[in-house]
């Protein structure tokens, strides 16, 4: 992947970095097949909550790149911000939050919590979204892409990652 393939989607600058995770308490573990369509920094209210943090940093992967070891996480179904559902998974001893599966987003993609990961500094945030929320003492990076809510994926999303979201698209018509 190029440099600038790299920042645009926020993916590793080493490469060839495994991406892979677990919860907590570890019983839950994961691997990332590919790098993250994109990566976003979420400042939204749910996510605020969902974390107990300021943002959350969400991967943004084909379902089919998640491999699962150790139990099926729980889940719970929250309203999603767009009107569609937003389904939250979490290991059911710890708690931590691990993914989403949001209804509205196109595809069948989950979205990986940044936090989780063995090596979170493999990634960055490519774009900072529903920044109305944003608490106010946050400062974004100089030259950060952020969005007062969301955005429209043609501008954002590397010509790569637009073509991985068609076939996704596609398979899970
Ligand atoms: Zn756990
Ligand atoms: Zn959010």
């Amino acid at each position: 992947m190029s440099n600038l393939a790299n920042r645009r989607t926020g993916a590793s600058e080493a490469g060839g970095v495994e991406l892979a995770g677990r919860c907590a308490c570890g019983k839950i573990r994961y691997r990332l097949g590919a790098n993250p369509l994109i990566v976003h920094a979420c400042h939204c209210r749910d996510c605020q909550r969902i974390t107990g943090g300021a943002f959350a940093l969400n991967l943004w992967i084909e379902r089919k790149f998640v491999t699962r070891e150790g139990p099926e996480p729980k889940s719970c179904r929250l309203a999603g911000g767009s009107g569609q559902p937003h389904d939250v998974f979490f290991c059911g001893d710890c708690g931590t939050y691990l993914w989403s599966f949001y209804h509205g987003a196109p595809g069948d993609a989950l979205f990986v919590r940044a936090g989780t990961l063995e090596h979170p500094d493999a990634v960055r945030p490519a774009v900072h979204i529903f920044t109305r929320s944003k608490l106010p003492w946050v400062q974004l990076p100089a030259g950060a892409r952020a969005f007062e809510t969301f955005y429209k994926l043609d501008e954002v999303f590397s010509e790569a990652s637009k073509v991985r979201l068609k076939a996704n698209r596609a398979e899970s018509a």
